[in-house]
């Protein structure tokens, strides 16, 4: 008996759900939900490693990392365990043998695997991340359900429970899973060799989702909100505002989503006195700017979705920048 290897990082609660689980008295079929870039996926694919390893453990999450269980999942060729990713397409139905992982699966896939028993004469386990349910997918989950065959382990995870069929969701567990606190989201992004300056500030305006702290590591875009949020405090104070680091084509959704982020901050802040931020590392500067009126708030909004809206148009990107600057600056002393 080994204790194995659990290393996700987070997902506290998730975590104490399963450790007192066992093979028997797992459900047949779980919903992980939570907001988009919080983990749920990595939890799912390390349970699936935790139940196809076959090395014994002392608790149900845990693995060994060198068993030819662990060395499939690794691999991307365990034989029973079958990934999906989005929407699952309907597929050939002809199409027969093995399943490997580095193939997509479709719905017809899914239909059969069910059907099948495990190779390894373990668990099969099934994830299917951001679910995005087609007919024919929602009906084998169905049938799934019916009669569930042995041995068989469904995930799901989505960021929208909403958007899952109600009679597939009220067959599934729910697993919620919670925002990432700012030290857990560094200590992801260092496994991953990113240095420790720049995850600590991609985690101080990530809001708990690694998603987004990447979002912000990734392609420039930690130099796009820079300039967006530059740019937002000069308008706000009348000043000249440069919006060239971010009101072009391909910057400027971006760009307006930074400007959106701090105005509502800015009026959350100037309605309740302190509230939680988008954008906790602009606090100082946020409370620094004087508070307007209900009014001057409205327009502000208004302009903003006005903004986004023009924004798919052909009105250039630094007419829509001056929409929002306009609305943005204080109202001229009288
Ligand atoms: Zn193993």
């Amino acid at each position: 008996m080994i204790d194995g290897t659990f290393d996700v990082v987070g997902a506290a609660g998730p975590r104490a759900l399963f450790e007192h689980l066992t093979p028997e008295t797992l459900s047949h079929g779980y919903l992980f939900t939570g907001p988009a870039g919080v983990g749920k996926k990595t939890f799912a694919r390390s349970l699936a490693q935790s139940l196809l390893c076959i090395t014994p453990k002392r608790t149900l999450l845990g693995w060994c990392g060198h068993c030819s269980g662990c060395t499939h999942v690794a691999a991307g060729t365990h034989p029973d365990l079958l990934y999906a990713e989005g929407q699952l397409k309907i597929g050939d139905r002809d199409a027969g043998g093995g399943l490997r992982e580095t193939e997509e699966p479709t719905a017809r896939d899914l239909v059969r695997q069910l059907s099948l028993h495990a190779y390894a004469g373990g668990k099969r386990v099934f994830v299917l991340g951001d679910a995005d349910f087609t007919r024919e997918a929602a009906n084998a989950l169905l049938k799934f359900f019916e009669e569930p065959p042995a041995g068989v382990l469904l995930i799901v995870t989505t960021s929208a429970p909403g958007r899952v069929l109600p009679t597939i969701r009220s067959r599934l567990v729910e697993v919620t899973f919670g925002l990432l606190s700012d030290a857990e989201i560094v200590e992801i992004l260092s496994r991953r060799g990113i240095d420790a300056s720049d995850a600590q500030r991609a985690a101080s305006i990530a809001g708990g989702s690694v998603r987004r702290a990447l979002q912000y590591l990734d392609e420039g875009e930690g130099a796009i909100r820079d300039a967006a949020v530059e740019w937002f405090f000069a308008a706000a104070q009348g000043g000249e505002a440069d919006a060239t680091g971010w009101a072009t084509r391909p910057t400027l959704e971006a760009g307006l989503e930074t400007v959106r982020t701090l105005a509502r901050d800015w009026i959350a802040l100037g309605i309740a006195g302190s509230a939680p931020l988008l954008a906790p590392d602009q606090r100082t500067r946020l409370v620094a700017l004087p508070a307007r009126d209900a009014n001057a708030f409205a327009r502000l909004l208004a302009s903003l979705s006005d903004a986004e809206r023009i924004a798919h148009s052909n009105v250039s990107p630094m007419l829509v920048a001056d929409l929002v600057r306009m609305a943005l600056a204080p109202a001229p002393a009288r």
